[in-house]
């Protein structure tokens, strides 16, 4: 496994769901998996999730499709351009949107299908079915996702099947649930409403020009967010994605928000063994950019190839993080670990630390020192298995559970536990974060530096 900094989330599915593939997924760089609700059956992806957990604890997404409309239909279809389509609402009918927007479309509506690869317009509807006419034809078959740009669609944020799936994810104890085209901070709200005060992380899908304009509100209210390119793709022109993926990534970093950059990043290997040269800068800019974690969707779920597609990207990810430029995120610290973060920040540009160490409740500072690239490992301590794992998303961070933390000697034990683990060494000079005389979260509060040998043999002296 190649030692890299950024996290490869990678989208499960039939290709993927030997044991023997998961752990050459595993080998090869996956540090975390999604199971996308989309497609399949709630057993199936509970299942997947159990044969993760049987090979690795990593950090488990469940997506749910939240005011998402697809379009489904049990035989391919062949549609060329002229031809109509007849579209229902129910599964009575042989081909049928998922949501009820029949009320919401109207006659002219440019509507396009399967990433925006097949468009179409709507000529007419009548009596609960609507016909749309080909413009740009294209196959497809199966559950495939349904763009109607610049539509504000009325349509509840969980809807029955999300109702289902979270139950599911709660069930198998998921770290995470990605909300499909969230629209704003109360679309996340809502979600929020449907866990009932269990801890989950929550990671906000912009994927309509909604949620660019939200932006804002979003990462505030999110734990992530993910520049779903895919569907963003389709409902704002593609020349806008390279730069609002900037920018969301700069200021989920401001924040101290993980970002996800998803889709088609090596789209080819679903077919072959090989990236395209596009592919390859795609994903050495998202981690330039400043992306904490990449995510593979086809290529790992129904690809050829799933785990050269790991491998390969792990590759990539490893030669662009040496060139990750520091950043300081301009905000002013208000906060007393906020000013600890800046103050890591500010040492780390002078003093040579090799290795930064945060003791750490709810994962927030490791976040927020993250956010700084400062090219350190950084390793976080924690209590609680599911900060552990939902750090698993975070640039750069290492997280361990080790709970032996008596108040007032939390860094001395964790500096031996690390030491015995061989994760500090003898001649490191490492950086310690940690919250004292303190139990609330987020309230790290101190700094200190040790050169690790002369502070092992303190303590030895020291009992
Ligand atoms: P999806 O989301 O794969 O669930 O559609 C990602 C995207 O739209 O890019
Ligand atoms: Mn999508």
């Amino acid at each position: 496994m190649l030692d890299k900094k950024t996290n490869i989330l990678c989208t499960l599915g039939p290709a993927c769901e030997s044991p023997l593939v998961l752990r050459q997924m595993v080998r090869s760089g996956m540090d975390a998996v999604r199971l996308n609700t989309a497609h399949g059956s709630f057993e199936q992806h509970a299942r997947l999730i159990r044969a993760v957990r049987r090979i690795a604890d990593l950090p488990i997404v469940v997506d749910i499709k939240g005011p998402e409309v697809r379009i489904e239909s049990s035989q391919e279809l062949r549609l060329e351009k002229g031809d109509t389509l007849d579209v229902g609402f129910t599964k009575k009918h042989p081909v049928y949107f998922t949501r009820d927007i029949y009320s919401q479309i109207q006659a002219g509506d440019d509507l396009s299908i399967y990433d925006g690869l097949i468009k179409t317009r709507v000529s007419d509807k009548r009596r609960g079915v609507v016909t749309l006419r080909i413009i740009e034809g294209g196959c497809f078959k199966g559950n495939k996702g349904v763009n109607i740009p610049g539509r504000h669609l009325d349509i509840p944020v969980i809807g029955e099947r999300d109702r289902q799936a979270l139950r599911m994810a709660l069930h198998e104890k998921a770290d995470f649930i990605a909300l499909s085209f969230v629209r704003d901070a109360s679309d996340l709200q809502e979600l929020r409403r449907h866990l009932a005060g269990r801890k989950v992380g929550l990671i906000a899908k912009i994927e309509n020009a909604e949620g660019v304009r939200k932006i804002n509100e979003i990462i505030l209210a999110a734990d992530g967010i993910m520049v779903a390119r895919g569907d963003l793709g389709v409902e704002v022109p593609a020349e806008k994605l390279p730069l609002i993926q900037k920018d969301i990534i700069l200021k989920s970093n401001i924040q101290g928000k993980f970002s996800i950059v998803a889709t088609e990043m090596l789209k080819s290997m679903v077919e072959s063994s090989r990236p395209t040269r596009a592919e390859t800068s795609d994903v050495a800019n998202a981690v330039l950019d400043g992306a904490d974690t990449v995510m593979l969707s086809e290529e790992t779920s129904i690809g050829k190839h799933p785990v050269e597609s790991v491998w390969t990207m792990a590759k990539i990810l490893k030669e662009a993080e040496p060139y990750v430029q520091n950043r300081m995120p301009q905000v002013r610290s208000e906060s007393i670990h906020a000013s600890i973060a800046k103050a890591v920040y500010d040492i780390c540009q002078h003093l040579p630390v090799d290795k930064i160490v945060t003791l750490t409740r709810s994962g927030h500072t490791a976040r927020l020192i993250s956010r700084f690239r400062l090219h350190k490992d950084i390793i976080a301590i924690t209590n609680d298995h599911s900060v552990k794992r939902r750090l698993g998303l975070s640039y750069g961070v290492t997280a361990l559970v080790y709970d032996d933390m008596p108040a007032r000697e939390k860094i001395r034990n964790s500096a031996l536990f690390l030491h015995k683990k061989g994760l500090i060494k003898p001649d490191e000079t490492v950086l310690f974060t940690a919250g004292i005389y303190t139990d609330r979260e987020h309230a790290t509060n101190i700094i200190q530096i040790h050169r690790i040998r002369e502070f092992m043999a303190y303590c030895r002296r020291h009992g």
